[in-house]
């Protein structure tokens, strides 16, 4: 009596163990259950969940970031474009725009991006 008891605390949090007779069940794959070899005890996949949900939230978090940097990448090609040659292609065409800094005393920095290959250079005023 005193050993199930322990055996079906330690399951009740873990869904990979058969909670009928604590035989670790395959992974659920494509299927929409899963069946224990053992008992034959059957635990359909939305009770398998758990660790399936944390993945997924931590996955929209990743593509959020990556949505945010491509509009920072498109504002850096907003502006007028100058003909300077880029340093790394070398081709002639870079966006022109300034950013103040932090510090009144520092200034403004010009921030020249190639349009072509989207290098970035900087030059304080
Ligand atoms: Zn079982
Ligand atoms: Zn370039």
């Amino acid at each position: 009596m005193k050993y199930k008891h322990i055996a079906m605390s330690s399951f009740s949090g873990d869904n990979s163990f058969c909670p009928d007779c604590g035989c670790v069940l395959p992974l659920p794959g494509l299927g929409v259950a899963v069946t224990c070899p053992r008992c034959h005890f059957t635990l359909s996949v939305q009770e398998f969940a758990g660790k399936m949900v944390t993945s997924s939230v931590v996955f929209n978090t990743l593509e959020a970031s990556s949505l945010i940097k491509e509009n920072e990448e498109e504002n850096e090609l907003k502006g007028p474009v100058i003909d300077r040659r880029c340093s790394r292609c070398n081709k002639e065409g870079m966006v022109y725009h300034t950013r103040q800094m932090r510090s009144a005393d520092e200034g403004q920095t010009v921030f020249y991006t190639c349009i072509h290959c989207r290098f970035q250079e900087k030059e304080d005023s």
